[in-house]
């Protein structure tokens, strides 16, 4: 059979509606799991039968159940809603009065700060560079051609013999440890600001940070995140600072604990000396305003949801067209032959890393106190399911407190069952796609109209 004729005989069963609410339900998955088995849903307290599903009775004598893969390129429906889950809990954690988040976080002392790799050599930028003469191979040292936005040698090396590939590599592999590093000197040069010694300011100010990295064009990560100072309290879990503990404080400190923030990364094979890992000069530091209606002053709640959208396009993977980058495979090729030349050292697994171009950290992670955790929106969704059925129950006449779900299921493969379904599947994600970003361009017409 064709692909067309998969799919026409799918169109055609008579239980093609009730596939089709089945897709939907994981948000048209690109790559599923199959299940079979069945539940009961059940009163709580008579153990009565409220609710049963088995895949005997569905199509295919199957259910799915959504992949979960955070990258678009593998599944764009479950990346999305990942995305949408990371954007509730870095908004929660900076504008507060949602998701069980206080409306006063909004007033703690708050910043938005950007940490960038060192240089590796120089690359074309979109703003050029204003170095001046040639290097060793004959090449430009700065970037004069004047780019269009998207082209291609964007991030590239100016020249590639003078970019120092091993050293970008090596610093990615350890960007986490300098992250780490980093939070541990900004608790000590923070009480120091507030002329504490760091045991008693541990006693009344925390600080709490939703961070993100982000791949920029010329393939080094970049983190940004929101730190936050909150004090301490036994009863409240949001509790504010002291007075004393401000903004002015929590930035110096920002500024001299990422100056201060170093690693002597072990040494890379065929290398003479150790290198000294350290952020780029490029530091961002910025307040978050939490100024409302002032002479048209950006509101709390816009500036947090511009940060968490922006942190947001920051879960991706690298860009889907990197591959194709002489500049991108040189990175993996040398990440590779780090690890292979010290199979029994400290880069010995760099090469499981390489299609990330070294970096092994997360892309969105956050102190536990910041916010709410991914954990508990997915069980907010599972607690909203539920008490729809206790609700219809109750409509339906049971006196019911709380339900019980007991399942039995087992695995039954991967993916869509056939091509045809794959095909159909994905062609209704590309329509609720469109739609969703139809309203998107309405939204976003709407606030410009406002502007005016
Ligand atoms: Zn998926
Ligand atoms: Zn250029
Ligand atoms: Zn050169």
């Amino acid at each position: 059979m064709t692909l067309g004729e998969v799919v026409a005989s799918r169109l055609r069963s008579p239980d093609f509606d009730r596939w089709m609410a089945g897709a939907a339900r994981v948000g048209f998955c690109s790559n599923p799991v199959r299940l079979v088995g069945s539940s009961a849903t059940m009163d709580g307290g008579t153990g009565e039968v409220l609710r049963e599903f088995a895949t005997s009775r569905q199509p295919d004598g199957l259910t799915y159940v959504r992949c979960g893969n955070r990258r678009a390129r593998r599944c764009e429906s479950c990346s999305h809603e990942y995305k949408g889950d990371t954007w509730h809990m870095i908004m929660a954690g900076a504008a507060g009065g949602m998701k069980g988040v206080p409306e006063g976080v909004a007033e703690h002392p708050m910043v938005f700060l950007t940490l960038t790799a060192p240089s590796f050599g120089a690359v074309h930028s979109p703003a050029g560079s204003s170095r001046r003469g040639k290097c060793a191979h004959g090449i430009d040292r700065g970037c004069r051609c004047e780019h269009a936005e998207g082209d291609a040698v964007l991030g590239d090396p100016m020249c590639a013999e003078c970019y120092d590939y091993a050293g970008h590599i090596v610093w990615q592999f350890f960007a986490p440890e300098l992250w780490r590093r980093f939070t541990i000197l900004l608790r000590r040069h923070l009480a120091r600001e507030l002329g504490l010694t760091q045991r008693v300011a541990a006693e009344h100010v925390r600080l709490q940070f939703a961070k993100v990295a982000e791949f920029q064009r010329r393939g080094a990560v970049h983190f940004h995140a929101i730190i936050r100072l909150d004090g301490v309290s036994e009863t409240e879990e949001f509790p504010p600072p002291p007075a004393d503990a401000g903004e002015r404080e929590l930035i110096a400190a920002i500024r001299s604990a990422a100056r201060a923030t170093a690693f002597e990364a072990p040494l890379v094979p065929g290398e003479g000396t150790r290198r000294i890992l350290r952020w780029g000069v490029q530091l961002d530091v910025r307040s978050i305003v939490r100024r409302e209606g002032l002479g048209g002053a950006l509101s709390d709640r816009a500036v947090a949801a511009y940060i968490a959208k922006y942190a947001t396009k920051a879960t991706e993977d690298l860009d889907g067209r990197a591959d194709g980058r002489a500049h991108v495979r040189r990175l993996k090729g040398t990440a590779e032959l780090i690890a292979e030349d010290d199979a029994d050292g400290a880069y010995a697994f760099l090469g499981k890393w390489s299609h990330m171009l070294g970096f092994r950290g997360h892309f969105s992670s956050k102190s536990r106190r910041y916010s709410v955790t991914l954990g508990s929106l997915r069980e907010a969704r599972r607690r909203w399911r539920l008490d729809r059925i206790i609700e219809e129950a109750r409509e339906e006449g049971h006196e019911i407190e709380e339900v019980l779900v007991v399942g039995s299921w087992s695995f039954a493969g991967m993916g869509w069952l056939n091509e045809g379904d794959r095909a159909l599947a994905m062609d209704a994600a590309r329509a609720a796609r469109e739609w969703r970003d139809a309203r998107r361009v309405q939204f976003n017409t709407k606030e410009g109209e406002k502007d005016d």
